[in-house]
C-alpha cells in the first residue's frame, strides 16, 4: 500500500525484519524503509492533517486524513507490532486511551472483565469509574494465582482476563502461559499490560497472549518527554475490530509523540540492559543494609514469582521496591533525602526516580485490600552510573 519510506504493516509482515532479525535490527529498522525521494533515514514528522487525492479517491499509500492514519504514526505502529512478534500495531494519545479503546472494541455492555486486584491505579479507576457506568462489570483477581483468576471468571460473560506482570509497585509476577490457558478455556480474551517489562524483556503474544497493551510513556519512550500508549495484536479478525475504533474513537497519537515514542524504541535494548545492570547493583546495596527490612525484585530467588520471571522474562527490569525500618517517617526521609534519585512519579525514563507509593502513586487505594506498606519505597532505576546511585541511597538511608 505505502509508495513512498514507510512500510505499510502488511508489508512488513512478509519482510526480513519481522521474522528473521534479531530483535535490536527489528527495533531499528521495522516499520520505516528510508524514504525513497531523499533517503531520509528516519520518518520525517508529517504535520499535516489531510493528503492531496489524485482524482477522488486516488489516495497515496493510502493515506486520507490523519486521525485515520498519518506516516510518523504508521512507523511507530509498524515497529511495535515487530517488537512485540506481533501482526498489527496501534499506537495512541496515552496507555489509557489505548485501554478505553481496546475495551470498548471488544466488550459490550452486559460483558465481564477479570482484572489484577493490584491493578494499575488508573487501569482500575477506567474499569470502575468509567467502563462500569458504560454496563462493563469487572472483578479483581491476584495474577499470582492462576486457580483464583479461574474461579473470578464467569463463564459465558467474561470476554476480558487483563493481566500486568511485573505488577506496581510490589512485583508481583503472574504465569502469561498458564493464564492464557485458563481464559481461552472460558472463552475469553488475554490482555497483558506489557509496560513494566518492556518488549525487550517480554513479549506476551509468544506466550498465549491475545493483546499487549503498552504505555510508552515509560519504557518504550524511554526519556521522561512523552505520554503515549499502544496496543499489538496477533489476530487480524481482533485487528480490525481495534482499527475501526481507533479511527472511530480517534485518541491517536499525533506525529510529534509518535516521532519521540518511536526514536526511544529504536535503543530500548540497551537502554533496557543498563536498567537492568543498575538494578542488580541496587539490589545487592539494599539487601545488605542494614536500614533495609526486605527489598522486592523478581530477580531474587526469595521472590514468590522468580521461577515464573525466569522462565518468561530475558532479565529481571528495572523496577524494584523495597521496605526500611523505622516506618513511614523513615521511608519519606529517604524520599525526600535522595538527590540523584529525584522524586516524581510514572517510571521507565532514563533519570531514576523515587517515589512513596503510600503517599504518591497509591494514596488512591488507602484503607482498600490494595492498600501498601507505609513503610515502602518504589524505584525507577535509570541509566546513570551505578556507583553514583548507590551512593545517593547510601546518603539518603543516612
Ligand atoms: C502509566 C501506566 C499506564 C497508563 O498509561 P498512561 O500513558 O499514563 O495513560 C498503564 N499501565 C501501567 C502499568 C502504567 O505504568
Amino acid at each position: 500500500m505505502a509508495r513512498l519510506g514507510w512500510v505499510s504493516q502488511s508489508q512488513s509482515d512478509h519482510s526480513e525484519h519481522r521474522h528473521k532479525s534479531g530483535f535490536e535490527t527489528r527495533a531499528i529498522h521495522a516499520g520505516y524503509e528510508p524514504d525513497p525521494t531523499t533517503g531520509a533515514v528516519q520518518p520525517p514528522i508529517y504535520a499535516t492533517s489531510t493528503y492531496k487525492q489524485d482524482g477522488v479517491g486516488g489516495l497515496r499509500g493510502g493515506y486520507e486524513y490523519s486521525r485515520s492514519a498519518n506516516p510518523t504514526r504508521t512507523a511507530l505502529e509498524g515497529n511495535l507490532a515487530a517488537l512485540e512478534e506481533g501482526e498489527r500495531g496501534f499506537a495512541f494519545a496515552s496507555g489509557l486511551a489505548a485501554e478505553d479503546t481496546l475495551v470498548r472494541a471488544l466488550c459490550r455492555p452486559g460483558d465481564h472483565a477479570v482484572i489484577p486486584d493490584d491493578a494499575y491505579g488508573g487501569t482500575f479507576r477506567l474499569f470502575d469509574k468509567v467502563e462500569k457506568v458504560w454496563g462493563l462489570e469487572h472483578s479483581p483477581a491476584p495474577v499470582s494465582d492462576p486457580q483464583q483468576v479461574r474461579a473470578a471468571i464467569r463463564p459465558g460473560q467474561t470476554r476480558l482476563v487483563w493481566v500486568e506482570t511485573p505488577t506496581n509497585p510490589l512485583l508481583t509476577i503472574g504465569d502469561i502461559a498458564a493464564i492464557a490457558a485458563v481464559a481461552h478455556d472460558a472463552g475469553a480474551l488475554l490482555v497483558v499490560d506489557n509496560t513494566f517489562a518492556s518488549p525487550y524483556l517480554q513479549q506476551p503474544l509468544t506466550l498465549g497472549a491475545d493483546v499487549v497493551v503498552h504505555s510508552t510513556t515509560k519504557y518504550c519512550g524511554g526519556h521522561s518527554d512523552v505520554v503515549g500508549g499502544a496496543l499489538v495484536v496477533r489476530d487480524l479478525d481482533l485487528a480490525e475490530k481495534v482499527a475501526f475504533h481507533q479511527n472511530s474513537m480517534g485518541a491517536v497519537a499525533g506525529p510529534f509523540d509518535s516521532f519521540l515514542t518511536l526514536r526511544g524504541l529504536r535503543t530500548l535494548a540497551v537502554r533496557m540492559e543498563r536498567h537492568c545492570d543498575n538494578a542488580e547493583r541496587v539490589v545487592d546495596f539494599l539487601s545488605g543494609h542494614p536500614g533495609v527490612a526486605q527489598v522486592i525484585y523478581p530477580g531474587l530467588s526469595d521472590h514468590p514469582g522468580h521461577e515464573v520471571a525466569t522462565k518468561q522474562m530475558r532479565r529481571f527490569g528495572g523496577m524494584l521496591s523495597f521496605r526500611v525500618n523505622g516506618g513511614e517517617a523513615k521511608a519519606l526521609q529517604v524520599c525526600e533525602r535522595a538527590e540523584v534519585f529525584t522524586l516524581g512519579e510514572s517510571l521507565g525514563g532514563v533519570e531514576s526516580l523515587i517515589e512513596h507509593p503510600g503517599r504518591m502513586t497509591h494514596a488512591s487505594v488507602a484503607g482498600t485490600d490494595l492498600e501498601v506498606p507505609a513503610d515502602l519505597i518504589r524505584l525507577s532505576v535509570g541509566i546513570e552510573t551505578a556507583e553514583d546511585l548507590v551512593a545517593d541511597l547510601d546518603r539518603a538511608l543516612g
